[in-house]
Order: structure tokens, then sequence, then C-alpha cells
């Protein structure tokens, strides 16, 4: 499944795979001025190939290695020659996804295995025609995550690095001090337009930013006065969140309110 919009010279590409006739976990891939920012999962790979026919796009910027964001890079490098750019920690995964990926089996069915891809590292600015974007480090979701910032539209491209709502769960790998920390960060720029991963796609975004990073915070205090008071983390998961999350279950537990707990104890405050 995929649905084409458009924000001014920013093309969106939702993509997911269609389940009795509704997408399963969108991601999104961006397209503006030849630059394709991520490039979408294995199972959507035909309908992000016929979308992206003819239009020659020379970078693929991968915002992390995770498998709905990297699946279409293979085609983009064979077919239109474009050049891959990522931080230098994802560049073995784009190489070798079997080899290196840590798929959970909900992972597999919604999004699939990418193909290999040979990636550069990316330099603190990339260039197109008419627009030059600085490139962010913001880990915490994954260790290799960037933003892409344009400061003078005042578009910033998130990637997974933000999510709406309130956070009840987190990846194995996930470190939620880095993500408030990276919050932080791209929460002092100038930011008009936000283009997450997810494909929502937010207008004066800087107050759902703030109001994330607060949340987050208040929500790590809780978890710390409820350790110092003596409860473990399963006991503090429950009384903060109640039920598990239902991906707990899906992901084998890859992905759980319980990490999220103890990433905010074993983690470093910022
Ligand atoms: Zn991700």
């Amino acid at each position: 499944m995929l649905q084409r919009s458009t924000y001014g010279e920013v093309v969106l590409f939702r993509l997911a795979r269609g389940f009795l006739g509704r997408g399963v976990y969108f991601t999104a891939s961006y397209l503006v001025d030849g630059l394709v920012v991520d490039t979408g999962c294995r199972h959507t790979l035909a309908e992000f190939a016929a979308a992206t026919e003819g239009v020659g796009i020379h970078t693929v910027i991968n915002t992390h290695s995770h498998e709905d964001h990297i699946a279409g890079n293979a085609l983009l490098q064979r077919r239109d020659g474009a050049r891959i750019l990522a931080h230098e920690l994802a560049l073995p995964v784009l190489a070798d996804p079997r080899g290196t990926l840590r798929m959970a089996l909900y992972e597999h069915l919604a999004w699939g295995m990418p193909e290999p891809s040979i990636g550069q590292p990316i330099p603190e600015e990339v260039c197109t025609s008419r627009h030059r974007f600085r490139v962010l480090r913001t880990p915490g979701h994954s260790v290799d995550h960037l933003c892409l910032y344009e400061p003078e539209e005042g578009w910033l491209f998130t990637g997974d690095l933000f999510i709406g709502g309130r956070d009840r769960a987190l990846r194995e790998d996930g470190e939620v001090w880095r993500i408030i920390a990276s919050l932080e960060m791209v929460a002092g720029l100038e930011v008009r337009r936000l283009f997450p991963g997810s494909g929502s796609v937010r207008e004066n975004p800087l107050p759902e930013l703030r109001a994330k990073i607060v949340y987050l915070r208040e929500l790590g205090e809780r978890v710390l006065t409820l350790s110092r008071a003596g409860q473990p983390p399963q006991v503090i998961r429950k009384t903060i969140f109640g039920r598990e999350h239902p991906l707990a279950f899906f992901s084998g537990g890859s992905f759980s309110g319980l990490h999220l707990v103890r990433s905010f104890l074993n983690g470093e405050e910022h």
C-alpha cells in the first residue's frame, strides 16, 4: 500500500503492507529535489519502485538502519545510480541486513528483510541543487540515528526519533535518556514543519516536541522515584502502565514497557 501526498516541494510516500484493505505499521519515505530520506520496507518495494520511476534520484539518506527505512536503497542504487549516505554505524547493517538485523517475527511480517546496499559515511551537510541540509546526530531510538534539518525552510526530518503520543514501550536497544537529549537538541531549532518516520507530518511542531520531552522527563522521574522506594522494574512497569503493551507479546518481548522502565534505570540521566 502506498499513499502519496505533497507538502510544498516535499513528496511523502506512506508505505505499509496491506492487510484486509488497511495498512499495517506505516513507514515514510520523503522525496525532495532528487534526494530521498528513507526508502521504506521490503514488502512495499514494488510500489515504491513504480512511484519513483523516472524521477532521477541522486541521493538517499537513511535516518537509521532499521528494516523499515532502508529496503529501497538497493533499488535506487542500481536503477538510478543514487549514492547512499548514512551514519557510519549504519553502514555494516546496510551491507548485510540478514547478518546484522535482529528482527522480531512481527517485523518480518510487517516489513520483511531488506536487500543489501552499499552506503557511504554521511558528511555534516548534504546539498541538493536548491537546498542545504544539516545532518544532526540524534542517538537514542538507535545508535546510528540521524535527523536532517533544512534551516531556510524550517524542515526537520526526524526518522523515528519523534513519534507522537505518549510512549509506553521501547525497543530493547533503545536508550530513553539519549532520546530525550536528542529531542531537546532538535526542539532548540527553528522548525516549521516536521517530517517523521511515521508519515504524520506536523505543522508548527515545537509545542508537541516540548510536550513529549516533558512527558518523558516526568515519566523518568516516576520510574526513578519508585525504584528508590525499592520497587523492581516489573512492578514499576505495572504500577505506571498497567497492562503490558500489546506489541510486547507480538515482538517476543523485544518492544515492551519493561524495556522502557529498564532504560530509565540503566541509562545515564542527562
Ligand atoms: Zn526505527
